[in-house]
C-alpha cells in the first residue's frame, strides 16, 4: 500500500455524466464525495460534438460543454474534483482501498464506479481525423445529422443490426460493411436488417479509408476480401459499431462482471456483490449506453449509497 492516506465517505471514479450526477446527488446528501476524473476528464462525451438528445438542452449542445456544465454542477454542491486516475483497488475488507496515481490510498466507506466504456475503433488514420465530421461511433447521438442521406456502418454485431435499422429509418441509404460472410447478430436482427429495404449488406468487405474533403466524410474506401475488389462508397456518414469495451480492468478479480467486462449488479440497483461498493453508467450497462441512462443510474448509486451510509450510522447508534 502507498504511504499518503485519506480517509472519506464517498469515492466516485470516473468523470462521465454517471459519476457527475452522483456526486451532485451525492454532495447534496453532505456524503462530501470525492471524485476522480480519471484520464479523459468529463468521458466518452468530450469526444463528441453536438449532443440534441439531452433533456433539457432544447437547442442541443456540444459534448465538451455539457460535460463543463455537468462539473460546475458538482462542485456548486461542494464535491472535491480530482484530476487524477486509479490504479488499484481492494475491496476486501472496509473501508474499501482505492490507490490513485499508484501513490495515495483513499480508504472509503462506499465507493461508486463510473469509468464508463470505450468504443472500439477500426484504428485508421483517416478515422480518427474525422472523429466527429462524419465517423461517430453511436448512432442513436448522431443518426439524426444524417437526415435523408446515405451512410455505412461497419460491424456485424448485435449493436451494428439495431443501428443500422436505426439508421435506415433517418437515412436514405445504408451501407451494412460486414467482414465475413455472415453475421455475429442474433437470427432476429439479421432478419429485420435483411428484411429493411434500404440497407444493403456489403460481406466480405473490410474498410480501408474514409474519404473526405479536409472537413467532412464524402466517401468510404472499401475492399472485398474475396474477390481483392476495391472502390469507394459514396457516404457522408460512416458509423463504426464493432463494439464496445467497458473500462473496468482495475476492479478484475475484485468484484463480479460478466465474461465481457461489464459490472454485474442486483436488479433495479446499482449494488454489486461487494458491501459499499456501487456500479453506474457504462462500465455496468451494455445496453443503452446513453448519456441520460448514465445520468440516471448515477443518480441511483449516490442514493444507493447515501441509504447504506444512513444504515450503517443507524446500527452503530443503536449499538
Ligand atoms: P459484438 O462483439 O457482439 O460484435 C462486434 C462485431 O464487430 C462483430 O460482428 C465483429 O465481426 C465486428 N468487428 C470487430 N472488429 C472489426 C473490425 N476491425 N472490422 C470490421 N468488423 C469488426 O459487439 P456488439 O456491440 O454488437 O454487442 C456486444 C454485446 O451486447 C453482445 O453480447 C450483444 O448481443 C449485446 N447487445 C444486445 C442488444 C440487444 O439485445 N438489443 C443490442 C446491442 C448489443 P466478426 O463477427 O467477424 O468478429
Amino acid at each position: 500500500m502507498s504511504e499518503e492516506q485519506e480517509h472519506v465517505k464517498c469515492l466516485i471514479i470516473g468523470s462521465g455524466p454517471a459519476g457527475y450526477t452522483a456526486a451532485i446527488y451525492a454532495a447534496r446528501a453532505d456524503l462530501k464525495p470525492v471524485l476522480y476524473t480519471g484520464m479523459l476528464a468529463g468521458g466518452q462525451l468530450t469526444q463528441t460534438t453536438d449532443v440534441d438528445n439531452f433533456p433539457g438542452y432544447p437547442k442541443g449542445i456540444m459534448g465538451p460543454e455539457m460535460m463543463e456544465d455537468f462539473r460546475i454542477q458538482a462542485e456548486r454542491f461542494g464535491t472535491d474534483i480530482r484530476f487524477g486516475y486509479v490504479s488499484s483497488v481492494d475491496f476486501s475488507s472496509m473501508p474499501h482501498k482505492v490507490v490513485v496515481d499508484e501513490s495515495k490510498t483513499i480508504l472509503a466507506d462506499t465507493v461508486i464506479i463510473s469509468t464508463g466504456a470505450s468504443a472500439k475503433w477500426l484504428g485508421l488514420d483517416s478515422e480518427h481525423k474525422y472523429n466527429g465530421f462524419g465517423v461517430s461511433a453511436c448512432a442513436v447521438c448522431d443518426g439524426f445529422f444524417f437526415r435523408g442521406q446515405d451512410v455505412a456502418i461497419v460491424g456485424a454485431g448485435d449493436t451494428a443490426a439495431e443501428e443500422a435499422t436505426y439508421l435506415a429509418k433517418l437515412c436514405r441509404k445504408v451501407y451494412m460493411l460486414v467482414r465475413r460472410d455472415e453475421f455475429r447478430a442474433s437470427k432476429a436482427m439479421v432478419h429485420r436488417v435483411q428484411h429493411t429495404p434500404n440497407i444493403e449488406i456489403v460481406y466480405n468487405t473490410e474498410t480501408k479509408e474514409i474519404v473526405g474533403n479536409g472537413q467532412n466524410v464524402t466517401g468510404v474506401r472499401v475492399w472485398n476480401n474475396q474477390t481483392n475488389e476495391e472502390k469507394v462508397l459514396d457516404v457522408t456518414g460512416f458509423f463504426v459499431a464493432i463494439g464496445h469495451t467497458p473500462n473496468t480492468g482495475i476492479f478484475k478479480g475484485q468484484i463480479n462482471m460478466d465474461e465481457t467486462g461489464y459490472i454485474i449488479t442486483h436488479p433495479d440497483s446499482t449494488q454489486t456483490n461487494i458491501e459499499g461498493v456501487f456500479a453506474c453508467g457504462d462500465a455496468q450497462d451494455h445496453i443503452f449506453r446513453q448519456a441520460i441512462t448514465a445520468a440516471g443510474t448515477g443518480c441511483m448509486a449516490a442514493l444507493e449509497a447515501e441509504r447504506y451510509l444512513a444504515g450503517k450510522e443507524h446500527v452503530i447508534t443503536v449499538e
